[in-house]
């Protein structure tokens, strides 16, 4: 009988229950205005406060005034971005990475058609990056804006972030990082680093879509991309979303009580699941730096088969993964991230990528290892590289 196993947390994960409960009063009871000179809006302003120290202390902000609710993690990518370019005299310089996320390269792509310079760093093949290039790209002599995400959401590889904002403060510039994907799986504490910039998003750590934080340093000028209103301190204009910025506090508080559990958790599972693969699916590798990685993800590519073939047959029996890939307009495109670390053509096609989160057993690692083998053994059968 066909289970369901989701092992797609590093694209969702489930909103826990706890921060749905949460949530609740803010519907029906509590619904007031935060920004109310009244006390009902009194009253709801306070548990929004709440939420922003919670947040705060997840990423260990050191002042909950540093932290601004948006709508998304991508929306505080391009705030981060575009509001740090905005608020600098000149045209700086802008660095990233060839591996980020499209929030990210989607910024500094509009930046660099409208006439500003964008040093866009390579990877090695394990998916690090070259300190080295990193020095130079940032002593350009110019101001820099560098973004440069913190864990990869394809291979979980992760950049060596203070050591990196140390280089780019070194040459006077302002360093913003995407932790979407390490928030709530590892620790991180700004107030120890020199972090101007950090995004996080609610619906990777248990909060509901549609929610996600900037971290702002005191100090670090942003232009706001949504002007209205003074809520945010006039960072960003528009009511505040109160219930799901209520559910984010919850679930960041969670998290920090859960994090090295979870994290052990779900290593173990990893592990197990490519050890597994390993041993009973002939031509596997596993693509990023094993010794360097965010716990729960792995990215596996089979050889000559097609990504996209087998997640359709996992979905089929009821187990839910991810490829890298895209199927852009017609033809299927390999990820830019195992491109960037030159995964042989034989490979870069035939990549799944499983992430596991809190609420996935041992029983779904069995359940994968029992359906897994014999697809990958179907497809080699019809690939017509793997026979020639
Ligand atoms: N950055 C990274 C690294 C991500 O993995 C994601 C989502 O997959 C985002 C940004 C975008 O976050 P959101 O879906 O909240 O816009």
């Amino acid at each position: 009988m066909n289970k369901t196993v989701y092992v797609d947390n590093n694209a969702t994960t489930a909103v826990a229950p706890e921060v749905t409960e949460s949530m609740l009063p803010f519907f029906h009871e509590q619904w007031g205005n935060p920004s109310s000179m009244h006390t009902f809006g009194g009253k709801v302003k306070r548990n929004v406060d709440a939420a922003r120290e919670k947040v705060a202390a997840l990423i260990g902000a050191e002042h909950p005034s540093e932290i601004i609710f948006t709508s998304c993690g991508s929306e505080s990518d391009n705030m981060a971005i575009r509001g740090s370019v905005d608020a600098m005299d000149g045209h700086p310089h802008v660095i990233t990475t060839r591996v980020e996320h499209a929030a990210v390269l989607g910024p500094c792509h509009y930046l660099e058609d409208r006439g500003y310079r964008l040093t866009t760093l390579e990877v090695d093949a394990k998916g690090n990056l070259d300190m080295g290039k990193v020095r130079e790209a940032s002593s350009s002599g110019k101001k820099t804006v560098a973004s440069i995400m913190w864990a990869n959401n394809e291979t979980g590889v992760l950049f060596p972030v203070p050591e990196i904002a140390a280089l780019i403060k070194e040459g006077g510039g302002i360093f913003h990082t995407d932790a979407v994907q390490i928030a709530g799986k590892l620790p991180i504490s700004v107030k120890d680093q020199p972090i101007d910039l950090l995004s996080i998003s609610g619906h990777k750590l248990y909060a509901p879509k549609g929610i996600g934080a900037l971290y702002v340093r005191r100090g670090t000028k942003i232009t706001p991309h949504i002007m209205g209103g003074h809520q945010e301190r006039g960072r960003r204009a528009g009511t505040e979303n109160v219930p799901y910025i209520v559910g984010l506090g919850t679930a960041c508080e969670m998290t920090m009580a859960t994090m090295a559990n979870d994290a052990e958790h779900e290593r173990r599972l990893r592990d197990r699941l490519e050890a597994g693969i390993l041993a009973t699916c002939k031509g596997s590798q596993i693509n990023g730096d094993v010794s360097n990685r965010l716990p729960g993800t792995t990215n596996i590519s089979f050889e000559y088969v097609e990504g996209e073939s087998i997640l359709l047959m996992l979905d089929d029996v009821g187990i839910y993964a991810s490829t890298g890939s895209a199927c852009a307009s017609g033809s299927l495109e390999p990820s830019h991230v195992l491109r960037a670390m030159d995964v042989p053509r034989s490979m870069v096609h035939g990549s799944i990528r499983f992430s596991f989160g809190r609420y996935n057993t041992e029983a779904d690692v069995d359940y994968i290892l029992e359906k897994l083998p014999p697809i990958i053994k179907r497809l080699r059968e019809l690939s017509p590289f793997a026979q020639g």
